[in-house]
C-alpha cells in the first residue's frame, strides 16, 4: 500500500462523530476508478442508529463514481489495531474481490494486512445457492 491510503484514513478520523466512544475511527478505499474515498463512523444517541467508518467511506465511493475496491486502510484513534467489525465485512465483500487487501493500521503506518478472504471466510455469496 502506498502512504497515501494511509494518510487518507488517519486524516478521515477528523471527521468522526463519536461524542458516545470517545472512540475515532477512519477508513481509506482506493476504488478502481484510481481515486481515494475516506470514511469516518458517525455515531448517534439512539446507539444502533450510528455506523462505523468503512459504510462512510464505501457511501461515499458509490456516490463519487467508483465500483470496486482495490485496497482499503482502517485506523482507530484508541486502539492498535481496528479490524472490521462483522457487518461491515459483508459490507466490504459486496464491493471487493477475496484477494482484496484490507490494512489495519496504528498511528504510525500498516501494521497488519489481511485479505478479505482471511477475514470473512465462508462468506454469503449467492454462488453457494447453486
Ligand atoms: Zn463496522
Amino acid at each position: 500500500m502506498s502512504h497515501d491510503l494511509f494518510e487518507a484514513a488517519k486524516a478521515a478520523m477528523a471527521f468522526s462523530h463519536s461524542p458516545y466512544s470517545k472512540f475515532p475511527v477512519g477508513a481509506a478505499i482506493r476504488a478502481d476508478d484510481g481515486k481515494i474515498y475516506t470514511g469516518a463512523n458517525i455515531e448517534n444517541l439512539s446507539f444502533p442508529q450510528g455506523w462505523c467508518a468503512e459504510p462512510t467511506a464505501i457511501g461515499c465511493m458509490i456516490m463519487g463514481g467508483g465500483k470496486r475496491i482495490v485496497e482499503m486502510a482502517v485506523i482507530a484513534e484508541k486502539l492498535p489495531l481496528c479490524p472490521p467489525c462483522g457487518g461491515c465485512r459483508q459490507k466490504i465483500a459486496e464491493f471487493a474481490d477475496k484477494s482484496t487487501p484490507i490494512y489495519l493500521c496504528d498511528e504510525v503506518g500498516v501494521k497488519k494486512t489481511m485479505t478479505l478472504e482471511q477475514m470473512l471466510p465462508g462468506s454469503f455469496e449467492t454462488d453457494l445457492l447453486g
